[in-house]
């Protein structure tokens, strides 16, 4: 057993319920789970199952030596797994012979999958990706022809498929801003010319969690949702989980190693940047910035204690932090403690901890280190 007083039990059963959920918002399009960065920080493998399990037709990981693990792991009996991120390193001829596909956004990378297609006598599956106005990977539209026209010269002589087209928005979580729908337009476009040039895309891609809960026209043949499905919401501002009848996955739970008690006045962690308003009783939480708590977050956070919310006081240190458990607090070391959770039983959430933290969910539950045991819950056989 790990020592780490600390651990996030992660539910299974709300990861394949958040997808089957996600999948009913899609109409009849088939779904991506993003299961990237260790499954969002709660374990690739079993999220992975969990997402099959809610009827995920894909699974996407951003680098190939992720799928690679993935499809290890998971053995024959899998949906496709798609990755888009390799470098100059990166396994792709091991990739092919798993039947891993790519995302190709240049032509350079579409010469790699080649050259790895020659050497291992496979067909690879790729998908080309556009840049429709994110500035990130995908070719620009000034070189999306010449992508096409190659990939097509590929394909005719076996060494690809090009099984589609994909793009990455840069504003789903604002709908109504302008690139939005100006990204809508050069995936329609950009899809038109390829056809145009003799391409037989089936299977077209560019929601991922924000355009689908939005609610944005493009689904196409597929979505791919990454912190939907854990439950968390890419629209805060607009939407809770709740309100989008997702379920958060993970609960981060440790428990109180020490508790004592400091006279009114008394400067609490480092820096002192907090005071003690009265005679009160402090707890001491064994977890800090290096098992993923939020420096930035100091004394800006709750946790749970036997059922209450408790402000968390002063700085975060490296592995632990202090809690105000008020005067006259009867807990003793050993106290469970709840750092967040989904948020049903009055518990903090994730998006609490990234308010307090000013970040976004997903810093919050992917910079949750390896080292602090991942628990399963949920359905048998997930
Ligand atoms: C991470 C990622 C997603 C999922 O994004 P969410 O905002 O988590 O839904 C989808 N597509 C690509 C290309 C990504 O990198």
């Amino acid at each position: 057993m790990n020592a780490l007083p600390g651990r996030a039990v992660v539910s299974l059963e709300a990861i394949a319920n958040n997808v089957s959920r996600l999948k009913a918002m899609a109409g009849g399009a088939g779904l991506m789970a993003v299961v990237k960065a260790n499954g969002y920080g709660h374990g690739m493998v079993p999220v992975a199952r969990a997402a099959m399990a809610g009827g995920a037709t894909y699974l996407g990981a951003a680098q190939v030596y992720e799928a690679l693990d993935l499809a290890v792991a998971l053995g024959p009996d899998r949906v496709p797994i798609m990755a888009w991120l390799y470098g100059e390193a990166a396994p792709i001829a091991a990739a092919l012979e798993e039947g891993i596909e790519l995302g190709v956004s240049s032509v350079e990378a579409l010469t790699r999958v080649v050259t790895a297609a020659h050497i291992t006598g496979r067909t690879a599956t790729v998908h080309l990706k556009l840049d429709s106005g994110l500035g990130r990977s995908g070719a620009p539209a000034s070189l999306w022809e010449n992508l096409v026209q190659c990939a097509l010269a590929a394909e005719a002589e076996g060494a690809i498929r090009a099984l589609g087209m994909w793009s990455h928005f840069a504003y789903a979580d604002a709908p109504n801003h302008p690139t939005v729908v100006a990204q809508e337009e050069a995936f329609t476009q950009g899809l038109a010319l390829a056809r145009r040039l003799g391409a037989r895309f089936e299977l077209n891609h560019l929601a991922n969690s924000a355009a689908l809960v939005t609610g944005r026209p493009v689904a196409y043949d597929m979505v791919r949702p990454g912190i939907a499905i854990y439950g968390l919401s890419p629209i805060p501002e607009q939407a809770s989980s709740a309100a989008l009848g997702l379920v958060p996955a993970m609960t981060l739970e440790s428990e109180l190693v020490l508790v004592k008690p400091l006279p009114k006045g008394h400067g609490v962690s480092y820096g002192h940047i907090y005071h003690t308003a009265c005679d009160t009783v402090t707890g001491l939480v064994p977890l800090g910035y290096a098992d993923g708590i939020f420096r930035s977050a100091s004394g800006r956070a709750q946790v749970q204690v036997a059922g209450r919310l408790v402000p968390q006081v002063g700085r975060v240190c490296m592995d632990q932090f202090v809690v105000d458990l008020g005067p006259g607090a009867r807990e003793s070391a050993g106290e469970p403690v709840v750092v967040f959770g989904p948020g049903l039983n009055g518990e903090p959430t994730a998006q609490d901890w990234a308010d307090a933290a000013g970040t976004i969910s997903y810093e919050i539950v992917t910079r949750i280190p390896q080292h602090v045991p991942r628990v399963y819950s949920g359905q048998a056989g997930l």
